[in-house]
């Protein structure tokens, strides 16, 4: 493979008469989307260079060190696909690695690929503009250096910005209190000591079971109960490996035709509304085998009929309160379709997280009926009913998805507009990859492309942005501009989709896929849930046509 990393390569020769860039293509982020990137942007002959704040590659799982962070998808199709080889040569131990044989996996890929050259770490980015006259991007680094390159592209994200709720007194508890994102990266003694969780999404559900085996005490503060997956974890053997190291690239376009990325074997060809009880009751049964596959493998109108959706949503609300030994804290645990739908909030993968409760040691606090969050005090937390003591606090209160990262800091566009100006009222996109006001900058899964397996989608919109890349370099063209209709149709098309799921009831509890759960903006339309796979298809449609979506332009 080449190791172009230098400005040396395609994009910068075709710039007669203008100063030399420092890079063709500079990427935020030394996660999937930042190896993905260098990998496709090699192939297509332009310089790299990834700029990472963190200290190593990986992304999610550089910074989420919380314990009992894992995957909750299955490992061998949560990666990347570009080489049979590394397919084959990488072994995973289970069905859902854990952050550190995840990250161990990232590290594999760029050692094999020799991508290292390509990423400088500890370098935060704080402004990127886009400089009119010269067609370029300008970025400026923490310490104050100053960059300039043809391609703008985000790898930052879709859930890596924080969000930290706004609890009056955070400032005065006198122990640890950090967002679950910000675990310690020397790590934490929580040994023996009173821990308070707030928030009981994905991240809680993962802690939870690993913190209770050795703290004294842990409490979590929820406020809205998860329909909860099991995960049912189990070790890789040599028969599954060569199963799948036999069948990788039918695995690769499962994953690429399927409505969620993932490697399942859906749509079924059945309904739940067609299906006599017992028979649908049978079905539910032999297919809860842990992972999303349940929600997909067993029919396929769960997420689009209301009364297929309370089915499910009982069916595993009851597996639910079969594990909680306490009646009366499964019914706090426990959601139901007159809460909300299910997959209107993304459901949690668990590896034990009701028998945690079960454990003497381990409290649920309900602050939406019983007891109302007041405030953080100097040694714990107030609710309307009691004062509770802690050593530690953990944030565990989600992300502002989509967009939170790259509103974060000033990214300004045509006119100098950011994009947190932009996306005030309404988060547009074309397919998530390209915003009309910000020529030469793409993003990997921005807003409003799909929510699904991650490598899966990262690696689709690489291959567009290569493909982009190498249209504008063969043909000399030093910029492009996305086409407002484009992203006013795109955002039509997403909209009108989504109101038509159960999903659009997100708003009503929190759901981060909507953006609902952040103070500083309202809900809004975040996700294209017409279908990965359709998705997928509509990027490789637009390569093939020469990118309608986007007017390219030559400098005058
Ligand atoms: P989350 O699902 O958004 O959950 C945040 C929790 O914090 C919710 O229980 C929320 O309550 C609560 N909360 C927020 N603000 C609060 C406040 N001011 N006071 C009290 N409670 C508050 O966040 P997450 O658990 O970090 O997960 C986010 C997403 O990250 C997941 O859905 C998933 O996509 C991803 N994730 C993935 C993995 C994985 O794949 N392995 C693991 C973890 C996370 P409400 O529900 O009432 O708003």
């Amino acid at each position: 493979m080449t190791t172009t990393n230098a400005a040396t390569s395609l994009a910068t020769e075709n710039r007669e008469g203008q100063p030399a860039l420092d890079y063709d293509a500079i990427v935020i982020g030394a996660g999937f989307a930042g190896l993905a990137l260098i990998h496709y942007l090699r192939e297509a002959g332009i310089s790299v260079r990834v700029f990472d704040r963190a200290s190593d590659i990986g992304g999610t799982w550089t910074w989420n060190r919380y314990p009992g962070a894992a995957t909750d998808s299955e490992s061998y199709y949560y990666c990347l696909t570009f080489s049979p080889e590394l397919l084959q040569e990488w072994s995973w131990s289970k069905r859902y690695p854990g952050r550190e044989e995840t990250q161990a996996y990232m590290r594999f890929v760029a050692d094999k690929c020799d991508m290292w050259p390509h990423i400088q770490f500890n370098t935060e980015i704080v402004a990127a503009e886009y400089l009119e006259s010269r067609g370029c991007w300008q970025v400026t680094t923490g310490e104050g250096d100053v960059y300039t390159c043809k391609y703008f592209i985000s790898g930052m994200g879709m859930i890596s910005e924080p969000m930290i709720p706004n609890i009056p007194g955070m400032d005065r508890f006198q122990g640890p209190i950090f967002h679950s994102l910000r675990w310690p990266h020397e790590g934490l003694d929580y040994a023996g000591k009173k821990v308070g969780i707030i928030g009981a999404g994905a991240t809680t559900v993962q802690m939870l079971p690993v913190v209770a085996e050795t703290a004294g005490s842990v409490t979590v503060f929820q406020r809205t109960p998860n329909y909860v997956l099991p995960a049912m974890q189990k070790d890789m053997t040599p028969e599954w490996e060569k199963e799948i190291k036999d069948n990788y690239p039918a695995i690769v376009a499962k994953c690429r035709n399927h409505v969620f990325g993932m490697a399942f074997d859906s749509p079924v060809g059945r309904n739940v509304m067609d299906t006599p009880p017992e028979e649908r009751q049978r079905i539910f049964e032999e297919n809860w085998t842990g992972s999303f596959r349940w929600v997909f493998e067993t029919f396929d109108d769960l997420l689009a009929s209301p009364e297929a959706n309370r089915m499910a949503g009982d069916f595993i609300a009851a597996k639910m309160r079969e594990r909680i030994n306490d009646p009366a804290l499964a019914d706090l645990l426990t959601p139901s379709f007159d809460d909300y739908p299910l997959f209107a909030k993304r459901p949690p993968l668990d590896h034990g997280y009701f028998e945690a409760f079960n454990r003497d040691n381990v409290h649920l606090v309900d602050i939406k009926k019983h007891e109302p969050l007041v405030e953080i005090t100097e040694t714990g937390v107030r609710t309307t009913r009691n004062d509770y003591e802690f050593d530690i606090i953990v944030l565990a209160t989600g992300f502002k998805a989509y967009t939170g990262a790259l509103e974060a800091f000033p990214i300004r566009g045509e006119g100098g507009q950011t994009l947190r100006e932009k996306w005030q009222a309404q988060s547009s996109s074309i397919m998530g990859v390209c915003v009309a006001g910000f020529p030469n900058m793409f993003v990997v899964t921005g807003p409003q492309a799909p929510f699904a397996n991650l490598p899966t989608s990262i690696e689709q919109n690489a291959i567009w942005i290569s493909r982009c890349v190498t249209k504008m370099e063969r043909e000399g063209f030093d910029i492009f501009e996305p086409r407002e209709e484009a992203e006013r149709e795109w955002t039509a098309a997403t909209a009108n989709i989504h109101g038509q799921t159960l999903m659009a009831e997100g708003d009503k509890v929190n759901s981060w896929m909507m953006g609902a759960n952040r103070d500083d903006k309202g809900a809004r339309v975040l996700i294209y849930f017409g279908g990965a796979n359709v998705y997928y298809d509509a990027l490789d449609q637009s390569a093939a046509e020469g990118f309608p979506e986007l007017e390219f332009k030559k400098l005058p």
